[in-house]
């Protein structure tokens, strides 16, 4: 039911933070994981992590042939593509009348037009094998407004709708499409989050029930279980992996 032998993964930044905690989920159940980043060197530490079933592919998400060019390439070495984790972000925080148009763009570049793109491309390769799974990555901040986060928000509200949209179309071919909601994770993107909001630290920790941020690996199972068998049936959803932060009136 979670056997993951002979699956093909693509992970978008899948070299560091959550997506790396995805790879190795997927990589311990037994899947084939192309780490697609555009840092080679952190992309290289990850597959050596990750073990001899992981390679590494350049990609820069805001460039459609580079997307295309990932997924071309990946069903060119494997012959297949079973699972896409469409994980690559950025934000830029700002109070909203201080963002400036290019700042805009790339947001939405990176996380909306980019996690669209990617889907797209990997549609046909999952349409004729008979199914695939496919899973996005929202946040609390696709639940929650904050005053930094206006462009970055507008992506993750997007991202769930659009994987709710996804999945109405593509259930007739077999593939399942999934949100999963990360709360505040140890990761670089919060690290400058934490630099530019102070008190954010602590704050985390009083709101989230399970009283600490969340660690990269607390994504594996998660992502195993949306990529696996045992989800055949669960799809457009939106699942909070967030220590209980989202709940907590
Ligand atoms: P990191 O900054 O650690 O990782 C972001 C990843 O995205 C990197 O591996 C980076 O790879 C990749 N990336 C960024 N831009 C591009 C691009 N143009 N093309 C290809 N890859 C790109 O952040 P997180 O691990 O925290 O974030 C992962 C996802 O989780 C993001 O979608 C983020 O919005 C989301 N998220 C994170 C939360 C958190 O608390 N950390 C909370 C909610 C959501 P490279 O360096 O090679 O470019």
């Amino acid at each position: 039911m979670f056997d993951l032998t002979g699956k093909v993964a693509i992970v978008t930044g899948g070299n560091g933070g959550i997506g790396l905690g995805i790879a190795k989920g997927l990589a311990g159940a037994g899947a084939s994981v192309v780490v697609a980043g555009r840092d080679a060197k952190k992309s290289a530490d990850a597959v050596a992590a990750l073990g001899p079933k992981a390679i590494a592919l350049p990609v820069d998400v805001a460039d459609k042939a580079s997307i295309e060019a990932l997924v071309a390439e990946t069903v060119k070495r494997f012959g297949r593509l079973d699972i896409l984790v469409a994980n690559a972000g950025v934000t830029v925080r700002k109070p909203p009348q201080d963002l400036t148009d290019e700042e805009w763009d790339h947001v939405l570049n990176v996380n909306l037009t980019g996690v669209f793109q990617s889907c797209r491309a990997a549609y046909p390769h999952m349409k004729a094998a008979g199914g695939g799974k496919i899973i996005t990555i929202g946040s609390m901040m696709s639940i929650f407004g904050a005053p930094f986060g206006a462009a970055y928000g507008a992506t993750k509200g997007g991202v769930v709708q659009m994987t709710r949209a996804m999945a109405t179309a593509w259930a007739p071919d077999n593939i399942q499409v999934n949100a999963i909601l990360p709360g505040w994770i140890d990761t670089a993107m919060t690290q400058g989050a934490r630099s530019y909001v102070p008190t954010l630290h602590q704050s985390v920790l009083e709101r989230t029930p399970a009283g600490r941020w969340g660690a990269p690996e607390d994504f594996s199972g998660i992502a195993v279980f949306l990529a696996a068998p045992a989800s055949d049936f669960v799809t457009g959803t939106a699942i909070p992996v967030d220590g209980g932060y989202s709940i907590r009136g």
